[in-house]
């Protein structure tokens, strides 16, 4: 089948791109490259705002099985200083996908949702049917999107809307990894850490978790692109889609990432503990039960495997 991913070419959109290319399938990129990069594109990379939706019907109008959605600002914190810009490129990007997927007869998406549309859930594993409470602006504009995205579907929309916890990880054979231009994620600010002998700021100390710091449920990027893969093909199989969680179901706190991150890097990471960082919920673990009904889908890759990839491709990455 011939897949077209919009922001296929971020760290996320470009795992997803290459794990269908090895199922058999043919994937053509869209992506404004305001955050991706060109060399991560799996395939023929059209350069687009995903906001232009004449542009992007044209694009759809070639022919396409189904879609998958990741272009989005992807930052809790900026977020919070950034809002009327989230709302604009994750809503109004998605609006204006879903305007042009309808002109161009296409019915099958695949969306990047985020645990973010759950808040401050509490500590037990989060199921689908968990509380919408998002704290701040980055879970709100996902959640709106997932809305607009149901609403859609009295319009013939069939979709998953797939809530990744933690995207952690790089590809295990080193072709492909995690990129930013301005990190912020815990996982490469900890290994960059490890590398260079500088020291991690840990954001908050009094949470109420057992260590005091953040727990979240980092989840290996190669088993989010096989879930997506799984989720298309269940799209074309007939299913008519819905809200999964995607994640391991095992929480780990920023202490004991950086236990990790030393094990793996086998060099020690100093630590500076600051305020808690804006926007972020004590505690995100999913129950990954339903992605397992629906899909078959469970991960593979530990909290480990993940560090490990990632330090791989941390100390020889082939893209800026
Ligand atoms: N974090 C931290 N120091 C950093 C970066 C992140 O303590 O330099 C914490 C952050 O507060 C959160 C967890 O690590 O509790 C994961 O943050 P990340 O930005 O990787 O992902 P998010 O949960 O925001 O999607």
């Amino acid at each position: 089948m011939r897949f077209l991913l919009i922001g296929g070419a971020g760290y996320v959109g470009s795992h997803c791109g290459r794990h269908l290319i090895a199922r058999g399938h043919q994937v053509e990129v869209l992506d404004d490259l305001s955050t991706g990069h060109r060399a991560a594109a799996q395939g023929p990379l059209h350069h687009l705002d995903v906001r232009d939706t004449d542009a992007v019907t044209r694009v759809l109008q070639r022919g396409f099985d189904g879609v998958m959605h990741f272009a989005a600002l992807a930052l809790v914190g900026e977020s919070s200083t950034q809002p009327l810009r989230y709302w604009d490129v994750n809503v109004g990007g998605t609006l204006s996908l879903l305007l042009a997927m309808r002109r161009a007869g296409c019915e099958r998406l695949v969306f990047s949702s985020s645990a973010a549309v759950y808040g401050d859930a509490g500590d037990a594993p989060i199921t689908e049917s968990s509380a919408l409470r998002p704290v701040n602006p980055y879970g709100r504009t996902k959640l709106a999107a997932e809305q607009l995205i149901e609403d859609a579907g009295a319009e013939g929309l069939r979709a998953f809307r797939l809530r990744y916890f933690n995207a952690a990880g790089a590809a295990p054979d080193g072709s492909l990894g995690e990129a930013h231009r301005h990190e912020t994620h815990l996982i490469p600010l900890a290994l960059r850490a490890a590398a260079d002998g500088g020291a991690l700021r840990v954001f908050g100390a009094d949470y109420p978790t057992p260590d005091g710091s953040c727990v979240r449920d980092y989840v290996h990027v190669d088993d989010l692109a096989r879930a997506h893969a799984l989720a298309l093909e269940a799209l074309a199989a007939g299913h008519r889609g819905g809200a999964l969680n995607l994640g391991t179901g095992a929480g780990a706190s920023v202490l004991e990432v950086l236990r990790v991150a030393e094990a793996v890097s086998g060099a020690p990471i100093a630590r500076r503990s600051e305020a808690r960082r804006e926007g972020d919920p004590p505690s995100l673990v999913a129950s990954p039960a339903r992605a397992a009904l629906e899909l078959g889908w469970s991960a593979r890759y530990t909290l480990e495997d993940a560090v490990r990839h990632a330090w791989a491709w941390h100390s020889a990455p082939r893209f800026p």
